[in-house]
């Protein structure tokens, strides 16, 4: 396609892949995308849908493109969460998270500019190394605060202190987040209640960088290669993940990257194998009727559906009951893809959206695995004024297996700590 079509609109047809170029011809426009996109209902434009986009970047490509297309397209992309859902629905299977990070990279080098919250949060990456702008010593405070709080049955290690093969990654909401600091306090405790001899990297985990490549920057693949080097350095056997997107980080964008020995797992996974090999026993009774909300890093974009539904269902107590959408067709709570730093009035609608969906489903409560989609499921409830409660997974396993260190006792000692946190929501 690259050729006499001007010089933007070669740059674009050179960034896209061979095989994108085939999918942006591909859309038979039959319009199954737009009955699905979660963004769609609350804005209802061609552009928003995959289908508008698909047209859009076709004509850019093809140098054929107007001022309003250009605008549209921006528009299009960025109101978007890369949720995957039009690509399970497509009858063409167009691998749409793909097309359109690749998209924004390729407008980006074209010189479109995206949306300036997004520019800020990528410097910020780039500036501190975490998307909260924090320094880097604070990293591991989490764990030395739970320490001190007495919420571990030992040391949590870092790894200089301890070379394991078992890494525990936090990532940077779990990390710095004061709000979501009991998501690492509770992993690193389930790890601890099954004898995993496991260790953190504390002030030298890096960001994963994930985000870089969600927002369309030049430079993932370099900050990419440089953490797997390190990582890979340190000969870990396993890294456990606890955040949906840092796992879709280490686990397939650094495909290639980082070492094929090593195995990338989320929590959920490795949790899953150690109730399954007996280590990890849930034994005391939660009795709630819960839905699990599939985050789309996990679910579509991984296939992971069962491990985590298979931690729920080992609980005693515990009931599971499935919303309207779930697993392939599970709904976005709108926090990938930086959609909701470009368009934050869609977050809170998709995620009221996918509270009401909880409700319709008898649901008491909603789990999901991911501080994420937490933090994007408990803003809607805010915005839907729902009183139904938001968990992480872990909440329910901890409750079953060490109800000594719920959510509310964690955060509540961590704030007594003398530590630092706050939340700079990214
Ligand atoms: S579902 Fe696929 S083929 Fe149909 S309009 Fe959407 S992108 Fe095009
Ligand atoms: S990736 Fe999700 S939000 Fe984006 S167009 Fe497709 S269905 Fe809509």
């Amino acid at each position: 396609m690259a050729g006499d079509k001007g010089p933007q609109a070669d740059k674009i047809a050179a960034g896209l892949t061979r095989r994108q170029l085939i999918e942006i011809e591909a859309c038979s426009r039959c319009g199954e995308c737009l009955l699905w996109c979660p963004v769609f209902p609350h804005d209802p434009r061609e552009e928003i849908s995959s289908r508008g986009k698909l047209g859009r970047i076709r004509k850019l490509a093809g140098g054929i493109a107007s001022p309003s297309d250009e605008a549209a397209l921006l528009d299009g992309l960025y109101a978007c969460s890369a949720c995957g859902q039009c690509h399970v629905v497509c009858p063409i299977r167009i691998n749409t998270p793909e097309l359109w990070e690749q998209a924004r990279l390729a407008l980006a080098n074209s010189g479109l500019l995206q949306p300036e919250a997004q520019i800020q949060q990528l410097k910020t990456i780039r500036e501190y190394d975490n998307s909260y702008g924090k320094p880097r010593a604070q990293r591991g405070l989490w764990a030395e605060r739970a320490s001190r709080a007495g919420f571990f049955l030992g040391p949590v290690p870092t790894w200089s202190e301890q070379q394991s093969e078992v890494l525990y990654f936090a990532g940077c909401t779990a990390s710095f987040d004061e709000t979501m600091q009991p998501v690492a306090v509770q992993s690193a405790r389930l790890l601890q209640e099954a004898g995993v001899r496991f260790s953190i990297l504390g002030a030298d985990e890096p960001c994963c960088a994930s985000k870089l490549r969600r927002m369309g920057d030049n430079e993932f693949r370099t900050e990419a290669s440089r953490r797997a080097e390190m990582l890979a350095g340190k000969k870990v056997r396993t890294i456990v993940v606890s955040c949906a997107g840092c796992f879709k980080g280490l686990h397939s964008d650094y495909r290639g990257i980082l070492p094929p020995s090593v195995e990338v797992l989320h929590l959920t996974e490795f949790l899953w194998r150690l109730i399954r090999e007996g280590s990890l026993k849930p034994r005391h009774e939660v009795p709630l009727t819960v839905t699990y909300h599939d985050p789309c890093h996990l679910g579509r974009h991984n296939g992971i559906y069962e491990e985590p539904r298979k931690v729920l269902g080992s609980i005693p107590g515990l009931h599971v009951v499935e919303m309207k959408r779930s697993g392939p067709f599970s709904a976005c709570c709108g926090m990938g893809g930086g959609l909701k730093l470009a368009r934050p009035d869609l977050q809170k609608k998709m995620s009221a959206a996918r509270i009401r969906e909880a409700e319709a489903a008898g649901a008491e409560a909603v789990v999901t695995p991911c501080q994420t989609c937490l933090m994007g499921l408990s803003a809607g409830a805010a915005a839907a004024a729902s009183s139904l409660p938001v968990f992480h997974l872990n909440e329910m396993l901890v409750r079953s297996v060490c109800p000594e260190i719920t959510f509310d006792t964690i955060a509540a000692g961590l704030k007594s700590s003398d530590g630092q946190g706050g939340r700079s929501a990214p």
